[in-house]
């Protein structure tokens, strides 16, 4: 067991279940103050109810699903929003089983029609408030501070930008604060993930090959040998390029030398935006991984 000492809090990170419990047991039985996540295995499972009646019995409810073999956790009429009404709607929490899915073949409770469903999803971004990155969360980031005012590299709590000057967006730079929803960024990103974006969670498979593709990208990020150019090359590309422009550009011809150096800059700041870019999708993907396999807090 790994355990961490910041302040007057001390982390355990215990290796097996067993332990955890033990010692989760321990702390409540002696009521020490203290917080944990609960185990993926512990989480209920939760399923909507639709279609009925509002007055419905929630212990009728119960024993109902409890006789097609669902042990319920906690069943709660759904109010709405502003008016605290009671809608025709529950929200079951079940226990977790190997069985949990079957409780959507259920088409009838107490003789009523019933319709069973997962719970909606919010379709929302997650933005890091620390990086400003999109797909994770500030609690799983190791990125540097990027301040959703004006972009630069310290926290946005920090930041002595005033407020009469205009922002700059830490994405995309335009003149904005980074959380603007009509970041060209954020639009991108938010089509790119609900487009692609796969029903159920990831499989071992997919998680695996996820793995995989870490790897080859930080053997791929190994810095390669950088070509070496012979001046008859410059002259090829210089033409080349030359054939590229525009008719009415006007071509101020470089000499040798200034090319060489152009020439070398340009590459350099090339291989320097595909190290940068590569280094981010590295970054996301780790950040991807630890999220999914670390244990989320309820
Ligand atoms: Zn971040
Ligand atoms: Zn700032
Ligand atoms: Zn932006």
């Amino acid at each position: 067991m790994t355990t961490l000492r910041s302040g007057h809090i001390i982390k355990l990170m215990p290796t097996d279940i067993g332990t955890y419990k033990a010692i989760r047991d321990n702390l409540i039985d002696n009521s020490i103050n203290h917080y944990t996540y609960k185990l993926k295995s512990e989480r209920a499972y939760r399923v909507v109810i639709r279609g009925l009646h509002a007055t419905e019995d929630t212990t009728m409810i119960k024993a109902e699903l409890n006789s097609k073999g669902h042990e319920v956790r906690q069943i709660v009429n759904v109010l709405h929003r502003t008016t605290k009404e009671k809608l025709p709607l529950y929200f079951v929490d079940l226990e977790p089983r190997t069985n949990n899915k079957d409780i959507f073949n259920i088409k009838h409770i107490n003789h009523v029609k019933v319709h069973i469903e997962a719970p909606y999803k919010k379709k929302e971004v997650l933005q890091c408030k620390r990086c400003q990155r999109f797909g994770h969360s500030k609690n799983q980031c190791f990125r540097p501070f990027r301040c959703v005012k004006c972009g630069n590299e310290h926290s946005t709590t920090s930041c002595v930008k005033p407020p009469e000057t205009e922002a700059t967006c830490a994405n995309c730079q335009g003149k904005h604060p980074a959380s603007y929803k009509g970041c060209i960024k954020y639009m991108q990103y938010k089509e790119k993930i609900f487009k692609t974006e796969p029903k159920s969670r990831q499989t071992k498979q997919q998680l695996h090959k996820a793995t995989q593709q870490q790897q080859s990208i930080n053997e791929n990020a190994k810095p390669t040998p950088r070509p070496s150019t012979t001046y008859s090359d410059i002259l090829k590309n210089r033409q080349n390029n030359f054939k590229k422009q525009p008719i009415n550009a006007t071509i101020v011809e470089p000499g040798p030398q200034d090319n060489i150096t152009s020439l070398l800059d340009t590459m350099f700041n090339k291989f320097q935006a595909i190290m940068k870019d590569m280094i981010d999708n590295m970054m996301d993907q780790m950040i991807k991984l630890i999220t999914r396999l670390a244990p989320q807090r309820d």
